[in-house]
């Protein structure tokens, strides 16, 4: 032990090492002598524990070296998604068009009139940008963009109950994920959460015996992560409308997903549009940026001018607006709105959901047979579903093509594990004894990064 204590180099030794010569080009001499330096403590805490470790100095300077890098790597990366939820909320939600992404990239070089008025040479508002795009798309008289529809819930119920009464039916009392749930957003928002209904039920006259002085608002929240299902009744948006319009209560929506075309044409079942619910009636109606509308995070309010005018005064607007690269990015995406067969093609989101069962198939053939070109694995393509995620369309799962690999070697669990460290990382599914990619969230280019990491993760 005291021998191997008196073999370990001196700080200034390590760092005049050839090899670590390069790391200089990439960090300052102060972040290299601190790694260098806390090397050889814990190799010589290793070595009085007893630990059989190296005193070389390659060796010691390879593990310096891998710290080193270790600090350059991005926490977020880049991964690729082979698990077929196209809004998968843990891989970041919608991916976005290639006009919105250069949208972003443009305001991001270049100075722009984000808050300034081009026409009257002097301040202007950012609020202006996405309005008119969005009232024309919706039929809205106003809109209001902030940070996520979260945000746009907290911002409506904060300016107009505060100290008052909100009506909400038991059946609508969702809980969105990340502890965001609708009881708790109109209490911490200071107004009365008045609860209507029941679970399964409820009818208009429910909401009209809790109507009083207090009544600061009737709240829809669109129950868009879970469906209640058997002896169910609920009140038509119409009824909900009419009875506010009666009371003059104002009455908001909470849409959760941002339809703004109808799906059914590809098979999906019917959720209501955001056009559909301006014209019903609703004072308010939020929805976010980066589910079915895919676009970037946000949350857009569209509604009547007189709230939406009342919105922009409070201050807590100030906190939750949506910065450049949003705006940049959530206009490019509504400009393909324009045209539907547009929308469909540059949208990634839309065309993942439309993409047809043949070209599915084709690209599912063409990744199994890339794999089995590798030796040891083995291939196939099965029938299987995707689902969309983000809390849209719960159950509901759409046919798709799955492709299943098992190795003659490695399991099912060892794979999975390979290529989610590998270089880029990869998600896929588990499923008895093998791994599976749905190809309706993975590019075609991602193919050869797929089957290289496959093949790296055997030679672990
Ligand atoms: C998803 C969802 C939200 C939250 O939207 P974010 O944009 O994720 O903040 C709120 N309400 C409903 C009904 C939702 O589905």
């Amino acid at each position: 032990m005291r021998e191997k204590l008196r073999e370990l180099p001196s700080v200034n030794e390590l760092l005049q090492h050839s090899k670590l010569q390069p790391a200089f080009e990439s960090f300052n001499y102060e972040w290299v002598k601190e790694q260098v330096q806390e090397e050889i403590d814990n190799t010589r805490s290793s070595i009085l524990a007893g630990n059989d470790v190296s005193v070389v100095d390659d060796e010691m300077i390879e593990r310096v070296l891998e710290n080193l890098a270790r600090l350059s790597q991005s926490s977020l990366r880049a991964v690729i998604n082979g698990t077929g939820t196209i809004l998968h909320t843990n891989l970041g939600r919608a991916l976005l068009s290639e006009p919105a992404v250069d949208a972003m990239v443009n305001v991001a070089k270049q100075y722009n009139n984000l808050e300034y008025s081009i026409e009257e040479g002097q301040r202007g508002t950012r609020y202006e940008h996405i309005e008119s795009i969005i009232s024309q798309l919706t039929g809205a008289e106003s809109a209001l963009l902030v940070n996520n529809n979260a945000a746009a819930v907290m911002l409506i119920l904060t300016t107009f109950t505060q100290g008052k009464e909100v009506l909400i039916s038991r059946g609508e009392l969702v809980e969105i994920g990340g502890s965001f749930r609708i009881p708790d957003v109109i209490t911490s928002g200071g107004a009365k959460l008045r609860e209507v209904g029941s679970t399964n039920k409820t009818h208009i006259r429910d909401y009209q015996v809790g109507i009083n002085e207090e009544t600061g608002a009737i709240i829809r929240v669109h129950t868009s992560n879970y469906r209640v299902v058997g002896f169910t009744d609920k009140v038509s948006d119409q009824e909900l409308v009419d009875l506010a319009q009666q009371h003059d209560i104002p009455v908001f929506n909470d849409l959760g997903s941002g339809l703004l075309v109808d799906l059914q044409e590809y098979g999906l079942s019917y959720e209501p549009t955001v056009e559909e619910m301006i014209q019903v009636g609703y004072d308010l109606v939020s929805f976010s940026g980066d589910k079915l509308l895919g676009g970037p995070q946000a949350g857009i309010i569209a509604g009547k001018k007189k709230y939406i005018d009342q919105l922009k005064k409070h201050p807590l607007l100030r906190a939750l607006r949506s910065d450049k690269f949003t705006i940049a990015a959530l206009e490019a995406t509504l400009m393909s709105y324009f045209n539907l067969d547009k929308a469909l093609e540059e949208i990634p989101t839309l065309k993942m959901i439309t993409v047809t069962q043949e070209d599915l198939k084709v690209k599912a053939d063409k990744l199994a047979e890339l794999i089995n070109n590798s030796k040891g694995f083995d291939a196939t393509v099965e029938k299987g579903t995707s689902q969309i995620g983000g809390g849209s369309y719960p159950e509901e799962h759409i046919p798709t093509f799955l492709v299943s690999v098992s190795h003659e070697i490695c399991n099912e669990a060892q794979l999975e594990y390979g290529l989610r460290l590998g270089e880029t990382p990869i998600i896929c599914r588990i499923k008895e004894g093998k791994i599976q990619f749905d190809v309706r969230t993975i590019k075609e280019e991602d193919f050869q990064v797929i089957v290289k990491s496959l093949e790296q993760t055997i030679q672990l």
